[in-house]
């Protein structure tokens, strides 16, 4: 039986048909030997990290991948700042931003240019100017992480429960950070809305009038001066990774957000840098997760490099990035396939569509699993319409990582009471029955 998982996350592999690629996706029209080849070895299905249609962010999707409910979620901006070594306390509150250029149209203010590349000097001045500010009740600090985005880490008495204030949408108004209206603590969401509202104001003022920006109007460019803020998070409770699954994790990575879930969850971590051949990048990847496998029950390896390709709009990038990938998985899955000790999986997160203006689409994505004892189907190709005619149908939120423990041979029967808290895994520690001399 295999005493490990090895998880292959392709991000935003699932897509939509396109009538230039013959009706298919661009998976399903994509040249990919290597995972065919996986697909035809184990057994396929779907996965959805939620409901089929919900269209998921990638922090979503990993969390319910990972075996965690949305009610758990702590917030996107929490796993950034956890990613980028920002020490939060628990009652700070962590907010995503990115530079954005606006216009005014009365007292609204309009999005011109939406997160937009930018020289690293120039960024690093525009964030220098507004990196501290505070109110009576709140600080404010902003901490850059490269290009256009940073994390605004407010501390005090705080929500998240606010909403963003990124449109995501050029000619789009930005929007008014306001209260939700289940907020947890209303009078703490009202006090962040507030301080955010009063930060962001002061920001624009300073970034507008800002040397760069001046120097970029005389260019012909749009200023950037407006701090869009998006995903605010906060700590909070949480159990972590290995006492839920009973599995000692490893998580290799490229993204600020994938670093910081894992270490939300006490995954240990492996930040990795993507390169020009995504392809060599995520064979690297798995030969660092090889030589570990030994210290590890499973191992998430990550590429986001389908999801960026899709991010382009042009299905044939994504295909060509899709190919890339089945050439480096071709250097190293004859191994790992030939190792019984290991349960390889490739899957993905969600769907990106390389053909809509959505950021993220809701379908589900294909999943293969291979490794001793588990079923083989009929399925020989490695894509979203073959997988749904596997024998796996279709999985959802945690029910990946139950049968991930299942093949590990590690799944508690259902009705034993071996602890006072039950898990789904064997339970690592029994408390033992010790006599009591009278
Ligand atoms: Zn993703």
């Amino acid at each position: 039986m295999p005493a490990r998982c090895l998880v292959i996350l392709l991000d935003g592999l699932g897509d939509r048909s396109f009538p230039g690629l013959g009706n298919q996706t661009p998976l399903q029209a994509a040249r990919t030997p290597n995972l065919d080849d996986l697909a035809a070895k184990g057994i396929n299905g779907l996965f959805h990290g939620g409901r089929p249609g919900q269209a998921l962010s990638s922090e979503n999707a990993h969390f319910t991948l990972f075996g965690y409910c949305q009610t758990e979620f702590p917030g996107r901006g929490v796993f950034e700042a956890l990613g980028a070594g920002i020490n939060l306390e628990p009652e700070d509150v962590a907010v995503l931003t990115h530079l954005d250029g606006v216009v005014r149209d009365g007292d609204r203010l309009i999005v011109n240019a939406h997160r937009p590349r930018i020289e690293p000097n120039q960024a690093a001045d525009l964030f220098g100017a507004v990196a501290e500010f505070e109110t009576d009740e709140v600080s404010v600090d902003l901490h850059p992480c490269g290009g256009p985005d940073g994390i605004i880490v407010l501390r005090g008495e705080l929500s998240p429960d606010v909403t963003d204030t990124d449109p995501s949408e050029v000619g789009q108004a930005i929007i008014e950070p306001e209260v939700f209206r289940n907020a947890a603590h209303p009078r703490r969401a009202r006090r962040t809305a507030a301080a955010l509202k009063r930060y962001l104001t002061w920001a624009h003022r300073i970034l507008d009038e800002h040397p760069v920006n001046e120097d970029r109007r005389r260019q012909g460019l749009p200023a950037l001066n407006f701090l869009s803020t998006h995903r605010a998070g906060q700590l909070r409770p949480v159990t972590p990774f290995l006492e839920r699954w009973g599995l000692r994790a490893l998580t290799i990575s490229s993204g600020l957000v994938y670093e910081g879930l894992g270490r939300y969850l006490g995954m240990d971590t492996w930040a990795v840098t993507d390169g020009p051949d995504p392809g060599r990048d995520l064979a690297q990847r798995i030969g660092l997760a090889a030589d570990r496998l030994k210290d590890y029950d499973f191992i998430h390896v990550h590429t986001k490099a389908p999801d960026q390709a899709a991010h382009t709009k042009d299905p044939r990038t994504k295909l060509a990035v899709i190919e890339e990938l089945d050439q480096g998985l071709g250097r190293v899955l004859p191994d790992l396939l030939a190792d019984p000790e290991t349960l390889v999986v490739v899957t993905s997160d969600h769907s990106t569509p390389s053909g809509s203006d959505l950021i993220h689409s809701g379908e589900p994505v294909p999943l293969a699993m291979v490794g001793q004892g588990v079923r083989v189907d009929q399925v020989n190709r490695f894509d979203e319409i073959s997988a749904a005619a596997g024998a796996l149908g279709l999985l959802r939120g945690d029910e990946f990582m139950l049968l991930v423990l299942n093949h590990l041979d590690r799944a508690q029967l259902v009705g034993l009471r071996q602890a006072p808290q039950p898990t789904p895994h064997r339970p690592r520690k029994r408390r033992p029955f010790r006599i009591e001399e009278s």
